[in-house]
């Protein structure tokens, strides 16, 4: 396939794979966990040797990924947390993370635990703020520093191109965790990260039924990627054929379901801005938002399907506004093509500090309007 291709053309032609042994437009699906040799002993096919060191249709997503990150590589993994688990286990003992506060539960909470198994040093920080960012950063000399932009729940968001320039000062590599914005929204490598991280679970999957993460990469001779891949190779965090399957299809519509779930995300951050139940509404779409001018910086065609906000009373108020909802399903995960709500306060408790009365929410492609309808009748009914 042609390299200065668009996106949304290298995404609905899964960068040109087809099936050319039946002449199928789409690949076929081969489960096989091993590869025959010929009479010579020699690999009938050389690229396939055993199921564990990788597939074909993953081949084939990271071939897209890796188009649509502007990266020299991409790895798939079984789930997020696997992508950030590789990545984070080439941290040498003794050496120092720093990572930033308040952002997807599941990474600070294994990072911590990692951490503390592995005498790694972690400074964890409000990597939000430029100056703090980059201050900790040449006073710790970390050897790598990961962020998440715009984060979960709060929607920071991180100057990448400042982080990579204090980063490249110590020596540090520099990861993005860029769920929320998707390659569509923001490539993090264009603006000097060496890794990008994805949650495919989320949009990049979009119909929340495949577990899969993704790492991509700047400099693919870097030794931290090697590394990786080593790991993968050999530590066997493979994701199955049939769910690699999956992605790559439901990757083909990613920048039209971006952009829709973008449009309708930004109306209802509007919408929720004027309301009066409404005490806060976090979305860097909003010229109001702390990080809006660095997120016009470095995302384009919109601003994402997250946002959070705070409604007027407490716990019981939020629960009871959850609980009105007829549209919206109650669950975690964001960036499906169905709205979701979530009440973190439940999930988390005190121990991250996210308030009772801030709810988040996972906006989908349904039709705006009825999106806003049913928001309006639950705000009115608490
Ligand atoms: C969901 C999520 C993850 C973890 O991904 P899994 O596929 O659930 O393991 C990591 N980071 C962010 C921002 C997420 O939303």
């Amino acid at each position: 396939m042609k390299n200065d291709l668009k996106p949304e053309t290298i995404a609905a032609q899964a960068a040109g794979v087809t099936d050319p042994a039946t002449g199928g437009i789409v690949p076929a699906i081969q489960p096989s966990t091993t590869f025959i040799r010929d009479q010579d002993y020699k690999l009938v096919n050389p690229a396939n040797l055993y199921g564990r060191d990788d597939s074909a249709i993953a081949r084939d997503v990271e071939a897209v990924m890796a188009r649509l990150e502007n990266a020299e590589a991409s790895l798939l993994f079984p789930s997020g947390m696997a992508a950030t688990a590789a990545l984070m286990r080439t941290t040498a003992n003794g050496a120092t993370i720093v990572l930033q506060s308040g952002i997807y539960w599941g990474t600070t909470k294994w990072v911590r635990e990692f951490c503390a198994r592995r005498s790694i040093r972690l400074v964890e920080i409000d990597a939000s703020q430029p100056d703090l960012l980059a201050a900790s950063i040449s006073a710790e000399k970390p050897a790598l520093v990961f962020v998440e932009t715009p984060s979960n729940p709060w929607l920071k968001t991180v100057d990448i191109a400042a982080a990579a320039s204090a980063c490249k000062s110590v020596g540090a590599i520099l990861a993005v965790d860029a769920t929320a914005a998707t390659p569509v929204l923001s490539r993090p490598l264009d603006h000097g990260a060496d890794i990008v991280m994805h949650a495919a679970t989320k949009a990049i999957n979009g119909h929340s039924d495949v577990l899969a993460g993704m790492l991509s990469v700047r400099d693919a001779s870097h030794p931290v990627w090697q590394a990786i891949r080593t790991d993968r190779h050999d530590a066997g965090a493979i994701i199955g054929n049939f769910e690699a399957w999956l992605l790559l299809r439901g990757m083909r519509t990613l920048p039209l379901r971006v952009e829709r779930m973008s449009q309708n995300a930004m109306a209802i951050a509007q919408w929720l801005d004027r309301h009066e139940k409404v005490v806060g509404v976090f979305y860097p779409g909003l010229p109001g938002h702390e990080g809006h001018a660095i997120a016009a910086r470095q995302m384009q065609g919109g601003f994402g399907s997250l946002l959070s906000f705070l409604i007027r009373g407490d716990a019981s108020t939020a629960l009871r506004f959850c609980g009105g909802l007829q549209l919206f399903h109650r669950a975690t995960s964001l960036g499906g093509v169905e709205s979701l709500v979530e009440h973190r306060h439940t999930i988390e408790g005190d121990a991250t500090g996210v308030p009772p009365s801030l709810l988040r929410l996972s906006i989908g492609i349904e039709h705006v309007e009825d999106l806003i309808g049913d928001l309006g009748q639950a705000l009115a009914a608490v």
